[in-house]
Formats: structure tokens, sequence, C-alpha cells
């Protein structure tokens, strides 16, 4: 088994999403941190993957195609994808779908925004995205520059992931199984990320494991910069208890997107994702 073991990131964002850096140079700054496989999970879309993959052939970085998906169950109940063939059909439609959700909710926060006396446009947001989707740290980036908050976190704490957000603009995610199904159709295995985010714990956390497990998750993110120590080893016990294989990963943006998360380097066994990768 020790065969297996990896120096590894397995949570990374880039330019497809919300990220810095394009997939190309995410891949080069892997490589040159020291890392043997990494993991590209850009949010709702696998857009990104196929640059990683020649960025990786070409420098020598076993780079595994991955996406995060994001579920209506808690407000931040993430499901990664590992090992996702970027055409599958499945997953293009799947991800469509997002993309035309992420559209319509950015009227809703820009409508949510100006009744909290933040006035931004479209456009400029748009523009800080580029190709990609919208996504949160966009709207936080356009707040920095247009001086309504300092920081990005500023952002987020003060609009962006408060409970009025959460109420206001998050609607009609799709569930936790169907984020899974749409993995698993797609050739990947499936893992729940951050599972602090979730807001939940003890109990309440092991019987969503239980029901995610049922659905087909094989894996489940314990090592996360944000962890405890004490949250960690819970999350290696459930890991034990529901045979789900530990993973990891930093969810790394890119500095100028979240300054305090710098790539991992963390020793995982990677023997049970699919063999051609
Ligand atoms: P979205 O998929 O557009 O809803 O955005 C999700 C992303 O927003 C996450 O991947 C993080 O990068 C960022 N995010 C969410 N909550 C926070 C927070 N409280 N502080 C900083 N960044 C956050
Ligand atoms: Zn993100
Ligand atoms: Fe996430
Ligand atoms: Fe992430």
């Amino acid at each position: 088994m020790s065969g297996a073991i990896r120096t590894a990131d397995l949570h990374l964002h880039t330019t497809a999403s919300d990220g810095q850096y394009t997939p190309a140079q995410l891949v080069r700054l892997a490589k040159a941190r020291g890392l043997e496989a990494a993991a590209i999970t850009d949010h709702d879309t696998t857009a990104g993957l196929k640059e990683a993959m020649q960025a990786g052939e070409k420098c020598g970085l076993r780079v595994i195609p991955g996406i995060e998906l994001s579920a209506k169950e808690y407000p931040s109940l993430h499901i990664l994808g590992y090992g996702v063939s970027p055409d599958a059909p499945v997953l293009l439609d799947f991800c469509r779908r997002r993309r035309a959700w992420r559209d319509r909710r950015s009227e809703r926060l820009l409508a949510f925004l100006l009744e909290q006396g933040v006035r931004l446009s479209l456009s400029e947001v748009a523009e800080i995205a580029g190709t990609a989707a919208i996504g949160r740290p966009h709207f936080a980036q356009a707040m920095v520059r247009r001086g309504y908050v300092s920081t990005n976190q500023e952002a987020f704490a003060r609009y962006l992931d408060t409970q009025a957000y959460h109420a206001q603009v998050e609607q009609c995610k799709p569930t936790a199984q169907s984020c899974i199904a749409a993995i698993m159709a797609s050739g990947g295995k499936a893992s729940l990320a951050h599972p602090y985010q979730t807001g939940i714990h003890g109990d309440a956390l092991d019987r969503l494991v239980a029901a995610l497990k049922d659905c087909g998750l094989s894996a489940i993110e314990c090592y996360y910069p944000k962890h405890t120590p004490e949250q960690q080893a819970f999350y290696l016990h459930l890991a034990e208890k529901y045979r789900l294989h530990p993973t990891g990963g930093s969810d790394f943006h890119g500095e100028k997107v979240k300054p305090d998360v710098e790539l991992a380097a963390l020793e995982l066994d990677l023997s049970w994702l699919p063999d051609h990768l």
C-alpha cells in the first residue's frame, strides 16, 4: 500500500472558477512546490481540466481531474469529484444548469447588495470573472475595488456569507444525492469537502455522512487547513466507521483571493482513485 502514498493536494481552484492562477500556472506551481499529485476541483465546471492535465504531462505532475459541486442541504455542503471525465455528457449538462443558476444568482445578489447600500454592476463583476462563471469571490473582489470593504474576508463576513445572504440569495441548489450521482455517472468518485463548513458536528454530521455513503460517497476530506485537531480526529473516525477514504487538500485559490491559504503537501494514499489517471 505504501507504494500508493503520494505528496498531494486534492482541492485546488483555477481561473476556470474563482481561483487566481490559470490551470497550467497552478500545475507548474504545484510541481515547483514538490507535489507529486494534484486535483483540480473548480466549482461547477470541468473547463480547466484538459489544460491542467496537459500541463501535468509536460512537467511530470499527476493531475487528477476533479470538480466541486455545491449541494442544498446546508449552506456550504460541497461534494468533490475525483477522476471525472471532463467531457462526460451528464456532467457537462449538470455544469450548464449550474452556470445558468449562477447567472440568476448574480442578479439576486446584486439586488440584495443594493438593499444594503452596495451598488455594483454586473459588468464590473463579470470583468473580474473573465470567462469563468461568476462566483462570490468575484463579488468580494469587486467590493474591495470599489472601496465598500477593505478585504475579501470582510466582504464575506458582512455580506456574502451571512444568514440573510443564505436565506435570500441562495436558492434551488441540487441535492447532495444528485451531485454524487453526476460525479459517479462521469466516472468519478465523490468526497465530502471540508466537513466543518456544513456547520454540523457530532451525531448530526455522523447521520449526514451515513446518508451520503448510502448515495455512493467514497471519501471524506479529513485534512483541511481550517480543521482543528479535534475535528480532524472526528472526521478520521467517520472515515473508518463508514469505510471512506481519508483525503485532504488546501482549497487554494491564490493569495489574491484567499491570502491565508497556501498549497498543501499531504501524504495521501491515492490507490483508490481510477487507475487510468
Ligand atoms: P460560490 O460557489 O460562488 O457560492 O462561492 C464559494 C466560494 O466562496 C468558496 O469556494 C470560497 O472561495 C468562498 N467563500 C465562501 N464562504 C467564505 C467565507 N466565509 N470567507 C471567505 N471565502 C468564502
Ligand atoms: Zn471558491
Ligand atoms: Fe468548498
Ligand atoms: Fe473549494
